[in-house]
């Protein structure tokens, strides 16, 4: 039997806990950039569950790698050995240039992990008062105790205190700011290049240098949250490269296993060299399906041109949402890299974000303004394409009356 959307929603709202405001939409199917919903309707995926579908939806390839290691084995735990952990790691060490890698569930897991390993590097020195963290202005790093504590919108962290301390937040225009709340208690400082859920709001160029900057001269750690901007999304294997950056730390997940939920904390040498036996674990973390999942999509974009594709594709999105902001007033700034597009509006872009899906489109709204753009890695020109003019054809009607 299949059951209806109303059938769907009516058995979630008795039985699901409401933390999430869903859209009213239930899908069943998905192939390539497109999804499909219980009514059959078909609609072109720029969200990508939130930047997770990095291959798109049911991949041959993954779907045939998944269905393999079903039949053969899922799971065993980090008691024993098996092939996957390593095969994923290394790809992960030779893009990112840290050595070592800890896998674990969730973007929010592998911020947390990277929190542990920051303060036990200072800890194994003896340094046990440097414990406190610099985080940035609408950064988000998850749910977590730890991971909220690095999050800055209020919304999310006030009804849960008291959280993890000392966390400094500072404003990206301030390098000075920065320098001033770097102390020789701080033990990292954890930065996404490019906040995402905070507005696909890159880090002022002076301010990315001054932290770059900071960490060398007080050995303070880097942690590069590159949850959402990670793994090929902004066409670099990660963002922190094309700004500049060499973090100690790097925190990775949604696109590692194109939707099997795999996370990683990457690890430089030198904070490895802090860490013991037993410091961290994780019953699931690093499984043989998740990273199996995770080590074919890396070979997807380090060994078949799936980056390369990214930068090529990134580019022209760009050039379409450029054009599109000469034609809309209501649009005030374009934003973000490969694709990873955010398009901030002089309104709220709630009723964007509904018409589009009406008319075949998902995109979904971050900091109340911003369209958000995080199409597949695998789409091609010509979807990008058939995406933006549906968002034009919606701006046209939703934002005729421009606030002055
Ligand atoms: N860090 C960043 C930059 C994110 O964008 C997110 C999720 O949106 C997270 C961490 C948390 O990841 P997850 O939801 O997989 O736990």
């Amino acid at each position: 039997m299949t059951l209806s959307f109303d059938d769907i929603q009516k058995s979630e709202s008795q039985h699901v806990l409401q933390t999430y405001r869903r859209q009213p939409v239930a899908f069943v199917r998905g192939k390539g950039p497109r999804l499909y919903d219980v009514d059959g309707r078909e609609y072109l995926d720029f969200v990508s569950g939130i930047g997770v579908a990095s291959l798109g939806h049911a991949h041959p390839g993954l779907a045939a790698v998944i269905a393999d290691q079903a039949g053969t084995l899922l799971h065993t735990s980090n008691l024993y050995f098996h092939p996957f952990q390593a095969e994923a790691a290394g790809r992960l060490s030779a893009l990112s240039g840290l050595a070592r890698v800890f896998f674990c569930n969730s973007g929010t897991e592998a911020n947390e992990a990277c929190l542990k390993f920051a303060r036990r590097h200072w800890h194994t020195q003896g340094a046990t008062d440097r414990v406190g963290f610099v985080a940035v202005e609408h950064a988000f790093g998850g749910r977590t105790m730890g991971a909220l504590s690095v999050t800055y919108d209020e919304h999310y962290r006030a009804p849960f205190g008291p959280l993890l301390g000392p966390v400094t937040f500072v404003n990206p225009d301030s390098p000075d700011a920065l320098a001033a709340a770097v102390t020789d208690r701080t033990a990292a400082i954890i930065a996404e290049p490019i906040r995402g859920e905070g507005g696909i709001r890159p880090l002022p160029r002076a301010f990315s240098d001054a932290i770059m900057d900071i960490c060398r001269k007080t050995g303070t750690l880097l942690i590069a949250d590159e949850v959402q901007t990670g793994l090929g999304r902004t066409g670099y294997p990660f963002y922190s490269q094309a700004i500049g950056w060499e973090p100690d730390l790097i925190s990775v997940g949604k696109a590692l296993g194109s939707g099997v939920p795999v996370g990683a904390a990457l690890v430089s040498e030198k904070v490895a060299a802090t860490i013991s036996t037993g410091d961290h674990g994780s019953t699931y973390g690093g499984n043989l399906l998740a990273t199996r999942a995770a080590a074919f999509f890396l070979e997807q974009l380090m060994d078949h041109g799936l980056l390369a594709h990214v930068k090529t594709v990134g580019d022209h999105l760009e050039r379409r949402l450029r054009t599109l902001a000469l034609k809309h007033p209501v649009i005030r700034d374009v934003r973000g890299a490969g694709l990873m597009r955010g398009v901030d509006l002089r309104i709220d872009a709630a009723p964007v974000i509904d018409q589009a899906r009406l008319q075949g489109l998902l995109v979904n709204r971050t900091s109340e303004t911003v369209v958000r753009l995080l199409p597949p890695l695998t789409i091609d020109a010509a979807d990008i394409d058939a995406g933006i003019d549906v968002l034009d054809a919606v701006l046209m009607t939703v934002a005729t009356e421009v606030p002055a």
